[in-house]
């Protein structure tokens, strides 16, 4: 079968049944997963390219398959008030329901682009042992969108909380009702990206549209589910006041003062890669406005040395969690999430802790043939994955240590890996004076590292292969399409301003 051209790639040609189909009496079959509620006749695909009709019948193209699986932070997943610090597992897929304009991980959310070098098959059962084996207690469906990944997601998450593990699902979440009904047994945290307040925005920003996604936000909060929100302040469009206004009137009239919300620093990058980053001045006013309205918990995200991106408690002011970039350390929170200076219940979650790894020195070890390996730190460049594979049939461990000013380097932690295992993991600068990561790989340990542009990007080009970007506030590989849609959308708002 022929998708747009992609009938070439391995990754569409097998399929399995998809759920929230409707049949029609022509052959064609419509898809209720998310808003768009495309009609499909038979041998085409919807919107997202990775839901198809085959038969008659509704299928999914991408169940299974996806990008590397990447073990992260939770602040990754701009989810500030769950257990700081937590390591997740990372998984993201193919395909996207939406396209919006500076997507930073259109390389995958738009199945066009997607190649089969790019995709990774895991089973449900494959991702449980991966995370638990690791230490991981939280799965995280992020990346693209985990909407269209639907039937994995659930399989997975079922087996997930089975084995007392936390589902945490990051989302612009343009999604029916009745995709969340199915949802809300299984997923803990709801991280929602609510892109703006305007419907115009929506419609030419995102090729959505706002009130699903409204009416989605409220859905999962009152199901008394972990929420926290997300807002991208593109420059010029929608970094503005009136933005920061009116998404905090929403959620003080409809949620809480409680429920954490983000505004987060835009990049460059896509259709929208000639623009410029949010001034971190309106970024701050943003959150001055937030918290002047009522809103309790408001936070600063892709900014690194910053206390906006710390937690205060909001009865007594003291310091609860610091952070740094994508590492946070819990300083005054006791076991329940509450303030330990006034006690103060400030709507955190705690997990119990795990006990931290014994550490390894290497130096006790025989690496004279252990191949070592450097990434420094800079402009924006603050975060890379590191992906290793044991290529061996036997267990390794691979070392890494954070590089300090002045030789006063990190310990070294470690990563065992068993035999034929491939691992994707990032590393964060975690202090102004940390200038980047230093590895030791042990023989038969292939590796490669990829530079990430802000939070929850999963980029997919190695710099083993394109070397290091130049220009750190957009990847080096672009989209290689029309740059006109950043002039045209500041011209839609100033319109609108007339
Ligand atoms: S998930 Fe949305 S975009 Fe994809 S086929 Fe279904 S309705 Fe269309």
């Amino acid at each position: 079968m022929s998708i747009n051209g992609l009938s070439t790639q391995k990754w569409t040609q097998e399929s399995q049944p998809a759920n929230l189909e409707e049949i029609l009496s022509d052959g064609s079959v419509k898809c209720h997963l998310s808003p768009r509620n495309c009609v499909i006749k038979e041998g085409r695909v919807g919107f997202c390219k990775v839901r198809a009709n085959r038969n008659g019948r509704l299928v999914t193209l991408n169940y299974g398959k996806g990008v590397h699986n990447t073990q992260e932070t939770i602040e990754t997943e701009a989810v500030f008030h769950f257990s700081p610090g937590e390591k997740i597992l990372s998984l993201g897929n193919i395909g996207c329901m939406l396209n919006c304009g500076y997507c930073h991980n259109w390389k995958t959310s738009q199945a066009k682009y997607v190649t089969d070098k790019d995709v990774y098959y895991y089973t449900p059962e494959q991702v449980i042992e991966s995370a638990l084996r690791h230490g991981i207690k939280v799965l995280s469906w992020t990346y693209n969108d985990p909407v269209v990944w639907h039937e994995f997601i659930l399989d997975t998450a079922k087996l997930a909380k089975e084995a007392g593990l936390i589902n945490l699902y990051k989302s612009a979440f343009f999604i029916t009702e009745e995709a969340i009904d199915e949802l809300l047994p299984v997923i803990d945290i709801f991280s929602i990206s609510l892109k703006s307040s305007s419907s115009e925005y929506y419609r030419k920003v995102t090729t959505g549209w706002i009130e699903p996604v409204l009416e989605g936000i409220k859905k999962v909060y009152h199901a008394g589910k972990h929420v926290e929100i997300s807002t991208l302040m593109v420059t010029d469009i929608s970094d503005n006041e009136d933005s920061a206004r009116t998404i905090s009137k929403w959620i003080l009239d409809e949620l809480d003062p409680s429920v954490p919300l983000h505004f987060v620093r835009f990049h460059p990058d896509y259709k929208m890669a000639n623009s410029t980053r949010t001034p971190i001045d309106r970024l701050h006013k943003a959150k001055t406005i937030a918290q002047e309205m009522g809103l309790k918990h408001v936070y600063l995200g892709n900014i690194n040395d910053d206390e906006a991106t710390n937690s205060y408690c909001y009865q007594c002011s003291s310091l609860l969690v610091t952070r740094y970039g994508l590492n946070a350390e819990n300083v005054g929170l006791d076991k329940t999430g509450h303030c330990l200076k006034c006690g103060h219940y400030n709507n955190f979650i705690t997990l119990q802790k795990t006990h931290s790894k014994k550490p390894i020195n290497p130096k006790h070890l025989n690496i004279s043939d252990y191949e070592k390996k450097e990434f420094h730190w800079h402009g924006d460049i603050v975060s890379i994955h590191a992906q290793v594979a044991n290529t061996t049939n036997i267990s390794n461990i691979i070392f890494f240590r954070r590089i300090m000013e002045n030789k006063m380097h990190g310990e070294w932690e470690h990563i065992s890996l068993v035999p034929k295992e491939s691992y994707r993991f990032i590393i964060a600068k975690s202090k102004p004076q940390e200038l980047g990561t230093e590895f030791l790989l042990p023989p038969g340990i292939s590796s490669n590292l990829h530079e990430v542009f802000d939070r929850a990007h999963f980029p997919t080009e190695a710099i083993e292969d394109i070397g290091i970007s130049m220009n750190d506030t957009t990847p080096k590989i672009g989209y290689k399409g029309k740059q006109n849609m950043y002039p045209q959308l500041i011209k839609m708002v100033n319109n609108d301003e007339n």
